[in-house]
């Protein structure tokens, strides 16, 4: 019988929802330009605007809002954290202020500190040591001159949830003309997101995040707000992002969503399920156990911990030969030897930085599956020197 692989590193992929793939490329099986006037382009075009249609449900959308279909979050969180600059080129306003937290992913860190570079003002925000983010530690960073705030949904590192909905109201109520925009990559299809009680004028989320082939995601705007195109050429997503459309990407991007709005809730309970049975075993069997961000409002399905006096990285390696696929930060800094960011805002030493592993599960992974995987992070501990066997 071969190594058994369980993917308990849901947050850096899912991993594509089983027929999915398969279903993409039948239904695309011509793979015409969605922009060619014949009817084989037509064909192309009525899956992008279904694909669109999904999606926007799976957001709670249901009118007023524009999806553009864009190569991963990745390209739509620069397309929002860019629009300030846009506007300033133009001569909008002279002087802006770009408020985000010290706790995001790069690819909002990284156009936030480009935009820096080119003189915006920026803040990011931080919790109090070892605490939760609040709107208040968001809000307190506010200038008359704030054009966008930037707050991820959930963290892709420790599953904490911010209160998103909150930094908005506060936001708009200090400065009534301030964009907000979210990350909601790792919120998306692990708590539910209504785009209207959201209250945000920009969403980011991420295909393969939710089960969809990679490569594809969307910037979520509100209608009024007018986002500014990052990729100029031809007039495909309604002028915002040119380039010929991914199809089969986008096509399965709006079968995943399709299959969450049906599942989430079921999803949600079984990841549930699932990371309670890890923590069980992990709790019973190393005593010495710490869980990060504990005790906050988190995603279902993610579990930070660390085990003091031992590297995360070369858990991650020794569990990869038992099969067990877990990371110790982000999937985009694995390799890294800097301490994660987010975990070093959040108050922790560089050292227990380092310590922490990242267990992130899927919605199928069954609670035999989640056991066995858990014991065998406790027989990979157990093995190494300061780990606790006997
Ligand atoms: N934002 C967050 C919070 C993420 O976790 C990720 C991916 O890990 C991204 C953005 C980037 O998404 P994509 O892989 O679609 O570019």
């Amino acid at each position: 019988m071969g190594l058994v692989e369980l993917n308990l590193d849901a947050n850096a992929s899912y991993g594509t929802l089983p027929g999915l793939a398969e279903e993409a490329l039948r239904l695309t099986r011509f793979g015409l330009n969605p922009s060619s006037i014949h009817r084989g382009g037509q064909g192309a075009r009525a899956l992008i605007e279904e694909a669109r249609d999904s999606v926007a449900a799976a957001i709670g959308a249901t009118s007023g809002v524009r999806i553009v279909f864009t190569s991963g979050a990745t390209e739509a969180n620069n397309m929002a954290l860019m629009l300030p600059y846009w506007e300033a080129l133009r001569g909008d306003s002279r002087q802006i202020h770009l408020l985000t937290t010290a706790l995001e992913h790069p690819s909002v860190m990284e156009p936030a500190r480009r935009l820096e570079r080119l003189g915006v003002a920026l803040s990011l925000a931080r919790p109090q040591p070892m605490s939760a983010l609040s709107s208040a530690d968001v809000c307190q960073c506010l200038s008359p001159q704030t054009r966008l705030v930037s707050v991820m949904a959930a963290n892709n590192e420790t599953g904490e949830v911010f209160p998103v909905t909150e930094v908005a109201s506060r936001a708009r109520q200090a400065v009534p003309t301030v964009l907000v925009h979210t990350d909601a990559v790792q919120a998306f299809g692990k708590v539910p997101l209504a785009w209207d009680a959201l209250a945000v004028d920009m969403l980011s989320i991420s295909g393969h995040k939710i089960g969809a082939l990679s490569g594809v995601g969307a910037l979520v705007v509100r209608k009024e707000n007018l986002a500014e195109a990052f990729l100029l050429g031809g007039p495909q997503e309604m002028h915002l992002r040119a380039g010929t459309e991914n199809l089969i990407g986008i096509v399965s991007f709006g079968l995943a969503a399709q299959a969450l709005v049906g599942e989430m809730a079921k999803r949600c309970d079984l990841m549930r399920r699932a990371v309670s049975v890890v923590r069980q075993v992990l709790t019973q069997e190393l005593p010495n156990i710490e869980f990060n961000a504990d005790n906050r409002e988190r995603l279902p399905n993610t579990l930070s911990l660390r085990i003091p006096g031992l590297h995360a990285d070369d858990l991650v390696a020794a569990l990869d030969l038992e099969g067990i696929f877990v990371s110790s930060g982000a999937a985009c800094a694995s390799g890294k030897p800097e301490p994660s960011h987010v975990l070093l805002a959040m108050g922790m030493t560089a050292q227990a930085a380092k310590e922490t592993l990242r267990i992130s599960v899927r919605g199928d992974l069954g609670e035999d599956d989640a056991r066995l995987a858990a014991q065998k992070v406790c027989s990979v501990v157990k093995r190494r020197p300061g780990g606790g066997a006997a």
